[in-house]
């Protein structure tokens, strides 16, 4: 189809002939919806050329970072200076912000023209104007003397690197001052207005008119995420995902991205749509070549646009035909302004006339109205260029935050606004824009960002505070590893034993698997977030089993010890209805992911529950004997238990059976543990002194002697006296699933408290226990992921956050896990470090077998893990290898091994 921008021509007027040649340019200024189509195409690879870091240099289209990231909220509060440079005056404001979103700021301001010769003169000299312009201003109002926050409204392109810090690129618009390009403008700024003894105002935030108008857009209810100017020049800013803008270092969150989108073209992209008209311009600018999109759109060039039709048009004999024609060559003889007035539906035609005959040109009624009908062009075109530009950011964006449909606010300024709409509808139907034309300039949104400014850094301020104590220093990691291993030396201890928070049970597992295990086992798994019954055959050529996962519900897990063991024997049972078993009299491997004195391979006296679990009649009692019992209850007498293990133990085992280096067993899922294989004359509390066991650490409760007790914060503090086992299993409850969630949403809620999130207002969701669970950690903290997902997540929860709101949760999150992951690298470390002593080695290889959820599927866990673990113990190569299905399959294998070990017995 045609293009659906122009209004349509008026009925043939005059001879054919004529009328064709007339409508020629207007055909050429005409741009089919294709075209425009393949503009906008155009535009967002050039801002996307922009966004890279690699090919940043090389584009015109410069998508320079405003470090803006948020827009306003409408709490922002006080009173705030703003200087905005203007065209052919310096607008100074005061701008008193009332923090309650509905009430619009108290605003009082005063121009200054500048002088003519200024803007080409020295910067010094420009800056000092400015800075006198703001003492009078301020002599004027009764300013209090108190520090007063200046924003600086600065409408050229700058090379921002903080809201604060902004080197000018290069002057254009007219200016052209001595000693700026290449210079920080905040600080020229701020040392003026030192020269003027101002001491008490500070130049906190510099911003471009694209950015103020945005802001000061976004104060009327709802924000305003675009902004676009078509004024003397065009321009447009927009807040992108800020991973996307690589030049900033700013790796989550928004970022506020100017587009400098008048060079669009610089290149030749936008030759196929360039008039001859247009050429003409270009030659005739100071500054041929550049700017070509801006040439097209900016109201410096609309009126000689016409010009060049209209003298075009004079030499085809079709327009003022016998007039004197001459004045049309000089430059600049029609205004914007005026081809604008033109246009307007009821008083143009009138206006045209007058136009026209001012100029001495005499025009018949025919002459006005094909003017007219080539400025409507002239601007129609503008205005669907801009539509295209306009249409490629909402698209980015729309593609960016994996949207299907965007719904935007767009704050425009310059009167060209009014053709967008339809025009960027049918470029970009997947987004709704709503265009809010600016009434009062950029003053208020500076004002705006110059109070985010402040509050953010006020607020980044109490946030660091309330991390603080769960952000550890290397010194602290230090500690913790010589803690643990002091620990470790005394649960190892006959006579320390006692008195070790780790208590360094002995598995009585003497080796790790060879390969040449054979067989058939059953296999149990309980001590996790799934109860397991597994059946496994160990060949030759590998490893094969099958499994049913059980519930045990709660009332079972904290009911009576009878009732628990009862309900696991009639799980087998099923289980071995299911499988076929029931004939068979298998060796079972129980995995038992408790705490237990071991006193043989099949005998283990459970030492405290843990991880949620208080079934009564139990602690004390050897579990496989509870496991027997429960059997004979049940009438079931083909039940051989041959070996307990620790969950640890089998993760150890199954890995080792495809690495024989992996002598550590390490789980990071509901709880946390490890074991190790320790040389036996370290072992005080078995007898012998050959060969190695495995010793099943129990770290979680590292620290249950108080230990541990400088690092625990507050959080950590609720977190536990809410459990079924305060006081116990401390150091777990830095470290694991079970608790990682909960202690997020304890910072979260102290935070809302400090009015840090959320805007204060109070979540009743959030003070339900267990509702931030482990697994949003894991979501949260995917890199890269989309601000607007980590905003449906809290959704989900009911809380409705802001941008600011998702990365300060996200915050939240890394520094919790980041703690869980290091702290468990200094357990880890005093492990290797003992290992490599035991042995005398100068430097150890070993491997650790890793299970457990949190581990598996936590974005950055295992990477802060390694990291830290190379940092603490540099002497040890480790290398991680993850279990799959370690419980059940290292049960088996121990049972296999146990089976060897028998008959090399007998
Ligand atoms: P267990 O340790 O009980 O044998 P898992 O290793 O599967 O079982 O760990 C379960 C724990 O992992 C749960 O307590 C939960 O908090 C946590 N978890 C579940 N999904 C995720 C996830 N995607 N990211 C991080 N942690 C998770
Ligand atoms: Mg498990």
């Amino acid at each position: 189809h045609r293009g659906a921008q122009l209004p349509p021509l008026p009925p043939a007027a005059g001879s054919r002939l004529q009328w064709k040649d007339a409508a020629k340019p207007l055909l050429a200024l005409t741009i089919p919806l294709e075209a425009l189509q393949a503009v906008k195409d155009r535009m967002l690879q050039a801002m996307r050329k922009g966004l890279s870091r690699q090919t940043h240099a090389q584009a015109n289209v410069r998508m320079l970072p405003a470090y803006i990231c948020s827009t306003p909220d409408g709490t922002e509060k006080g009173d705030i200076l703003v200087v905005e440079l203007c065209q052919s005056h310096v607008r100074t404001l005061r701008v008193t912000l009332l923090g309650d979103g509905n009430q619009s700021p108290q605003v009082t301001y005063k121009i200054f023209d500048m002088p003519g010769d200024i803007t080409q003169g020295k910067g010094e000299a420009l800056f000092d104007f400015i800075a006198q312009c703001l003492r009078q201003f301020l002599a004027g109002i009764s300013s209090p003397q108190h520090r007063l926050p200046l924003g600086f409204v600065f409408p050229f392109s700058c090379r921002q690197t903080q809201l604060d810090k902004a080197e000018l690129i290069s002057w254009s618009k007219g200016f052209s001052c001595s000693d700026v390009e290449g210079k920080d403008v905040v600080q020229l700024l701020q040392s003026a207005i030192k020269k003027q003894e101002l001491h008490h105002v500070d130049v906190v935030a510099l911003m471009n008119d694209t950015v103020g108008t945005m802001m000061t857009c976004s104060m009327r209810g709802e924000p305003c995420e675009v902004a676009l100017i078509v004024g003397t020049g065009t321009n447009s800013c927009f807040m992108a995902e800020a991973q996307l803008v690589e030049m900033a270092e700013e790796i989550s969150g928004q970022m506020c991205v100017i587009t400098e989108w008048g060079c669009f073209g610089d290149d030749g992209t936008l030759s196929d749509i360039l008039t001859p008209y247009d050429q003409h311009v270009d030659q005739e600018s100071f500054n041929p070549g550049e700017k070509r999109f801006e040439k097209l759109v900016g109201s410096l060039y609309l009126g000689e646009i016409v010009r060049h039709v209209l003298t075009a048009l004079v030499a085809e004999k079709v327009l003022f035909t016998g007039r004197s024609v001459a004045i049309l060559r000089t430059k600049d003889v029609l205004k914007t302004q005026q081809v604008l007035e033109i246009i307007n539906n009821e008083e143009g035609m009138a206006k045209a006339r007058r136009v026209l005959e001012a100029l001495g040109l005499q025009p018949s009624e025919q002459d006005c109205c094909r003017v007219q009908q080539i400025c409507r062009a002239v601007v129609s075109r503008a205005a669907a260029l801009c539509a295209a530009g306009l249409a490629a950011i909402l698209s980015h964006m729309c593609q960016s935050q994996e949207l299907e449909r965007l719904v935007v606010n767009v704050g425009v300024d310059g009167e060209l606004y009014r053709g967008y709409t339809s025009v960027t509808g049918l470029l970009a139907p997947e987004c709704m824009a709503t265009l809010l034309p600016s009434v009062d300039g950029t003053g208020q949104g500076a004002a705006v960002v110059t109070a985010v400014a402040l509050r953010l850094a006020a607020q980044r301020h109490e946030v660091d505070q309330l991390l603080a104590p769960l952000q550890l220093s290397r010194a602290d990691l230090e500690r913790v590893q010589a803690l643990m291993r002091r620990e470790m030396e005394l649960g190892l201890g006959l006579e320390s034993h006692a008195n070790a928070s780790v208590r360094m049970l002995p598995t009585y597992v003497r080796g790790t698997p060879d390969g040449t295990e054979r067989g058939e086992f059953l296999a149990l798994d309980l001590g996790g977030t799934n109860f397991r019954v597994l059946v496994v055959r160990v060949a030759q050529d590998g490893i094969r089993m099958a499994s049913e996962i059980y519930v045990i519900p709660t009332a079972v897990m904290q009911g009576t010890g009878e009732a628990l063991f009862n309900h696991i024997i009639e799980c087998i049972m099923d289980f071995q209805l299911k499988q076929n078993l029931l004939e068979q009299v298998l060796p079972l491997g129980f995995t038992f992911s408790f705490p237990c004195q071991q006193l043989g391979l099949d005998k283990a006296v459970l030492l405290s529950w843990t991880k949620g679990f208080s079934a009564s009649g139990c602690v004390g009692q050897d579990v496989v004997q509870l496991l027997r019992e429960a059997a004979q209850r049940k009438q079931h007498l083909g039940l051989k238990v041959v070996a307990v293990v620790n969950d640890t133990v089998g993760t150890m085992m199954s890995c080792g059976y495809d690495d024989p280096k992996c002598e550590i067993g390490l789980i990071v899922g509901t709880g946390t543990n490890a074991c190790y294989m320790e040389e036996m004359r370290n072992v005080g509390t078995v007898e012998g002194e050959q060969g190695r066991m495995c010793i099943n650490m129990e770290w979680g409760a590292f620290g249950d002697n108080g230990c541990l007790d400088d690092f625990f914060t507050d959080f950590d503090r609720l977190v536990d006296e809410k459990t079924i086992n305060a006081g116990k299993q401390r150091f777990e409850k830095l470290i694991s699933g079970m608790y990682l969630g909960e202690i997020v949403r304890h910072i979260l809620l102290a935070l809302v408290e400090k009015q840090l999130l959320f805007r204060g207002k109070p979540c009743p969701k959030l003070q339900t226990r267990d509702i931030f669970q482990t697994k949003f950690l894991s979501t949260i903290e995917i890199d890269g992921l989309a601000l607007q997902q980590v905003r449906a997540i809290l959704q989900d929860l009911e809380l409705q956050a802001s941008f600011e709101d998702s990365l300060l949760v996200q915050k939240v999150c890394q520094t919790v896990s980041l703690r869980a992951a290091q702290l468990c690298a200094a357990g880890l470390a005093a492990v290797v470090e003992k290992m490599r002593e035991n042995r005398g080695l100068a430097q150890l290889a070993v491997t650790v077998g890793v299970d457990g959820t949190l581990y598996k599927m936590h974005p950055r866990f295992s990477q802060h893990l390694q990291q830290m673990l190379r940092d603490l113990a540099p002497n040890c190569t480790v290398t991680f290898l993850q279990s799959e299905d370690g419980s059940g399959k290292g049960a088996a294998l121990v049972a296999a091994v146990a089976a060897l070990l028998r008959t090399s017995d007998s």
